[in-house]
């Protein structure tokens, strides 16, 4: 992947997808069909999330395998240290490489559901950092490796500067490039990349961006994570909060606007969290005018010589 954004880093923009395991065996067939429909967006790499606790980790392991050897796009498989021994990271490092999938974002996790405070497990690691370096000792430079950036700081960091430490060592152990959480607020992003850069931190920073979907989930994730919300995103979705369609609407015109301010900062690629759903993403590229608008897409009407010629 870091080859790939290196590249387009270069100027033409480019985007990637991120989706996580269904919790039901319909919704991992849907999620099959919405990869299927939305590899017409041409994303240049799609993501599986992995459940820190560990509840969907094999599944991840299918997606991931799946994604990348049938549907043939380049996959990133999250990776997270909670309640993972080395020797279950062995196992599904193994499986990453036997499927042929060649990127890893590490990540220390989050604790598991109930739990508070991070610990580490038995004869396991208590930092993404360590993951990276593990990986990097265990496979060379097979896997391309990414870690996760905290625009607003780490919420268990005392401050700032030390995040941006931490940062820069997870880089020094190995990482390749850096894929951020969630933000609102795109000059913060736009800065926090600017300190980053000053800090000797080179690899390439992809913006995570979560377009608002439902009034609900933007305030759980928000909450959740933390997210500073600019007061005229607050206002704007006020009274537009029991219409879930115009939350929608607005979701996709807010991101298309951070989408072009962060562009015109010079950074070109995109990392969309697609909670597992095409539309919003589909509309945001087309606003950006990365992908042709769908009625205009058009279908070859249905000739059988055409298609003998296909084949
Ligand atoms: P770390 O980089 O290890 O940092 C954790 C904290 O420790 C930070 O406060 C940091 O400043 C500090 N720190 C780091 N190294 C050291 C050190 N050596 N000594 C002392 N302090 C240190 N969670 C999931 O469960 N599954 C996912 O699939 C997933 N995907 C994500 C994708 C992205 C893009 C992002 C941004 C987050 C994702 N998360 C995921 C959430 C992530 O697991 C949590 O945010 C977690 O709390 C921190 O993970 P990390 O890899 O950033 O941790």
């Amino acid at each position: 992947i870091d080859k790939i954004i290196r590249a387009e880093e270069e100027g033409r923009p480019f985007w990637s997808f991120e989706y996580f395991p269904p919790k039901t065996t319909a919704g991992v067939q849907n999620l099959f069909d919405r990869m299927e429909r939305m590899y017409s967006l041409g994303p240049e790499f799609v993501d599986i999330t992995w459940n820190a606790g560990g509840t969907s980790s094999d599944l991840t392991s299918e997606l991931v395998a799946t994604a990348q050897s049938v549907y043939g796009l380049e996959t990133c498989m999250h990776l997270t240290c909670t309640n993972m021994p080395k020797e279950k990271i062995d196992v599904a490092l193994k499986a990453a490489k036997a499927c042929g999938n060649q990127n890893i974002l590490a990540l220390r996790g989050d604790p598991p559901r109930g739990q508070d405070q991070w610990v580490s497990c038995d004869n396991g690691f208590a930092y993404a950092s360590d993951l990276v370096a593990y990986i990097r000792e265990q496979y060379g430079d097979y896997f391309s490796i990414g870690v996760a950036g905290y625009p607003e700081g780490h919420l268990d960091s005392v401050d700032k500067e030390v995040d941006f430490e931490w940062l820069k060592f997870k880089v020094d152990q190995g990482a390749d490039f850096i894929v951020t959480q969630l933000f609102y607020d795109t000059k913060l992003f736009i800065d926090w990349v600017k300190e980053c850069r000053q800090r000797g931190i080179t690899v390439p920073i992809v913006p995570g961006i979560m377009p608002i979907q439902s009034y609900g989930g933007f305030n759980r994730m928000t909450s959740l994570c933390k997210t500073f919300v600019p007061e005229e995103i607050r206002h704007a979705l006020d009274p537009i909060k029991e219409d879930d369609q115009a939350v929608k609407d607005y979701g996709v015109k807010l991101a298309v606007q951070m989408c072009k301010e962060i562009k015109a900062a010079g950074i070109n690629g995109f990392h969309f969290y697609t909670l597992n759903l095409e539309k919003s993403t589909r509309l945001i590229l087309e606003g950006l005018g990365f992908v042709a608008p769908r009625e205009n897409v058009r279908q070859l009407p249905w000739n059988p010589s055409l298609s003998k010629k296909r084949e």
